[in-house]
């Protein structure tokens, strides 16, 4: 049975659904990546495949609980229902309510970037969905999705994504923008992931002798662990994407760490295991 929760030393990282489905297609998602390159990974994670091209994939986030300190990574496709992602409705509230937790109890909610499906449920009605929260966000991608160009690409793939769900945490005032590596818990440090989009960060997640990433969008597909060059379309600079893939997959293999991504399936949570001279997503 797989298992939606791990232990880091004292910290908790649990999985959380937002939505999941045949939302996409390879030739659609990953335009680049001719078809035999999956045809090997069909047996190895059947999960993921939908048909002849359809590609299954789970929009999630992760509750961290640290002591005391309660903290949300990203927020999925929001209330919607969101066209992009087969007009379904994101679940988040209740999947937060099936593990006991009030949007009043999350004190931090971490955006590892800006997509749309990653900053759903930041606002309901134009107020921040978690009340008591401080919403941490890149510096770097704030600055890059307000640009004309990259909002208005945003806003045709989900109609006002920035302007209804990113822009006002500012106006508000719960938005800290973090630059570089910053420590965001006793624990969790924020580090740079760029390629998927500028300011992608990520979560080192250190406890008690033990560690883990969350890894927001550095991987879709499991297939990405052992071809990094696999692009999916939405990777604004492929070539950063890639590096970042390599550093990352080395560094987890050779630490045997759990990593939480939040499109990966079924839950999100693996590893990165090395196996007959090669490596492989392996699922906790
Ligand atoms: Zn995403």
């Amino acid at each position: 049975m797989a298992e939606q929760r791990i232990r880091v030393g004292e910290i908790e990282i649990v999985s959380l659904t937002d939505t999941a489905g045949p939302f996409f297609t390879y030739s659609g998602a990953y335009p680049a990546t001719p078809r035999e390159t999956w045809e090997p990974f069909r047996a190895q994670h059947p999960e993921c495949f939908a048909g002849e091209d359809g590609v299954f994939t789970r929009v999630g986030c992760f509750l961290v609980r640290a002591g005391d300190r309660t903290m949300l990574v990203d927020t999925g496709i929001g209330p919607g229902p969101v066209a992009l992602f087969g007009h379904s409705r994101g679940q988040l509230m209740d999947e937060l309510a099936r593990w006991g937790t009030a949007p009043e109890d999350i004190q931090l909610v971490f955006l590892t970037h800006l997509h749309p499906d990653h900053v759903g449920w930041n606002l309901t009605e134009g107020k921040p969905s978690f009340p008591n929260a401080r919403y941490i966000a890149s510096q770097t991608d704030w600055e890059v999705f307000h640009s004309p160009e990259v909002k208005a690409a945003m806003e045709a793939l989900v109609p006002s994504c920035i302007e209804r769900d990113v822009t006002p945490l500012a106006e508000l005032g719960v938005l800290d923008l973090i630059d570089g590596e910053t420590d965001i818990l006793p624990g969790v440090r924020a580090f740079p992931t760029p390629g998927h989009t500028t300011g992608h960060m990520s979560l080192h997640v250190v406890s008690g002798g033990q560690q883990a990433l969350i890894l927001g969008d550095v991987f879709h597909h499991p297939a990405q662990v052992q071809v990094n060059e696999i692009c999916i379309a939405f990777d604004m600079d492929p070539q950063a994407a890639i590096q970042t893939r390599r550093r990352i997959v080395e560094w987890a293999a050779a630490e045997g760490m759990p990593l939480a991504g939040c499109h990966l399936l079924p839950h999100g949570l693996g590893r990165i295991a090395r196996r007959d001279g090669t490596v492989a997503w392996e699922v906790l």
